[in-house]
């Protein structure tokens, strides 16, 4: 890999040759036919990723552009949106909600917890609910949300799930074909530069015919760009104009969802849960907790509580100058965790390195720690991605 240094951070995350290669490929019209094949081909894989009956859009924009395409098509001012929030993440529907005028419910668990799906029942059966969202990873927290427990419980009120999958799609199991007890997951959003593992740049939203009779229903939409009428024929010829695809990025992301077919779906799964598993299994031994309890941990991302006397910037500095990059916490968490991921074409040699570079730094400042036992440990737990 040509990367200098190890990019360990809830995404970007690192990024493999192959796609640094299309990434430097020609730019090209985006008219000429050899584009739009990529495109027409980036578009098709990313169908076949979510296994959706409705519609796939691949466009310019960060992951909140997909949050935004994603609400604001299928739920209209004045109707209400349930937020089930385990984080940062999770609490920007709220923001984006009122910016659109819409009517906005919130869960929010405690940093670090779930949210009883019993009261997202008791919420719901209050009744007039047009949409929930859920955060299926939150970056903030390293919290997953239970799609098995949580969507059959909006369905069975007749909502919309829209899923944030920015820290978790093609590595957490989002299949759009997978029934949950009355209906399915409706929509689901995500960026190019997490579990994906291309540079950051691209916004991928997906529709089922359930959202896409929604988009039907609300006739005006209070968007332009994220209109996804406006970008339907494109993504059904990509030859078509609306507003100029970032043709590079395309290349790379279609290269990206190469990689992620080839391995296939139930490996990444399970490759991703070993490795998040296999982390915290690891950093427990230096005496640092994960903020979240394992059962309800994401595959792709740890946060980390500090052990008494380590000072979070001096940590991670010290990691930088190794090589090593990883995230401080946010909010009220600031100063006390830090959040590695563990996504996308991260490999277990990577991860391996990681937490004997954290170990190294930890006796560095102070600390006595174990490094054969954690790397030991790492071993054991991600064995089952090493055959
Ligand atoms: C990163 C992230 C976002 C925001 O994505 P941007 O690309 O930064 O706009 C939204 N939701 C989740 C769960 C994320 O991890």
């Amino acid at each position: 890999m040509r990367n200098k240094e190890m990019l360990l951070i809830p995404g970007p995350t690192p990024v493999v040759d192959s796609i640094y290669d299309a990434l430097a490929s020609e730019t090209r019209s985006h008219t000429d036919p050899r584009f739009v094949e990529i495109y027409k081909n980036a578009i098709a894989k990313t169908r076949e990723m979510f296994k959706t009956d409705g519609e796939v859009f691949v466009i310019s924009g960060s992951g909140t552009i997909a949050m935004e395409m994603a609400l604001v098509n299928t739920v209209a001012a004045g109707e209400k949106l349930l937020v089930i929030s385990h984080g940062y993440f999770g609490d920007r529907f709220i923001k984006l909600g009122e910016a659109f005028g819409i009517e906005i419910d919130v869960l929010q668990a405690e940093w670090g917890t779930h949210v009883d799906p019993k009261a997202v029942e008791e919420k719901l059966a209050t009744g007039g609910y047009k949409a929930v969202t859920i955060t299926h990873a939150d970056t903030s927290t390293g919290v997953a949300a239970n799609l098995d427990v949580l969507v059959p419980v909006v369905k069975k009120y007749g909502a919309l799930v829209i899923l944030d999958g920015v820290c978790a799609t093609a590595a957490m199991e989002e299949d759009m074909s997978k029934a949950y007890g009355d209906g399915k997951i409706d929509v689901v959003l995500t960026g190019s530069q997490k579990a994906i593992g291309v540079p950051p740049g691209l916004a991928v939203v997906a529709f089922n015919q359930t959202a896409l009779e929604a988009r039907k229903k609300i006739e005006k939409i209070p968007a332009y760009y994220c209109d996804i009428y406006n970008w339907l024929p494109i993504m059904h010829d990509p030859s078509k104009y609306f507003a100029t695809p970032p043709v590079n990025l395309i290349y790379a992301y279609d290269e990206g969802m190469r990689l992620v077919l080839e391995e296939g779906m139930a490996a990444r799964y399970e490759r991703h849960t070993a490795y998040g598993r296999a982390v915290r299994a690891a950093l427990s031994v230096y005496g640092m907790k994960a903020l979240a309890n394992e059962d309800i941990a994401a595959a792709t991302l740890s946060c980390i509580l500090y052990p008494e006397g380590i000072n979070d910037g001096e940590f991670r500095s010290a990691l930088a100058g190794k090589g090593l990059i990883v995230a401080g916490a946010l909010a009220h968490l600031a100063g006390k965790a830090f959040r590695i991921g563990h996504m996308g074409n991260t490999t277990v040699e990577m991860l391996e390195k990681a937490i004997v570079l954290i170990g190294e730094t930890l006796n560095e400042q102070g600390l006595s720690v174990d490094i054969d036992q954690a790397v030991e440990k790492f071993k054991e737990e991600a064995l089952t991605v090493r055959n």
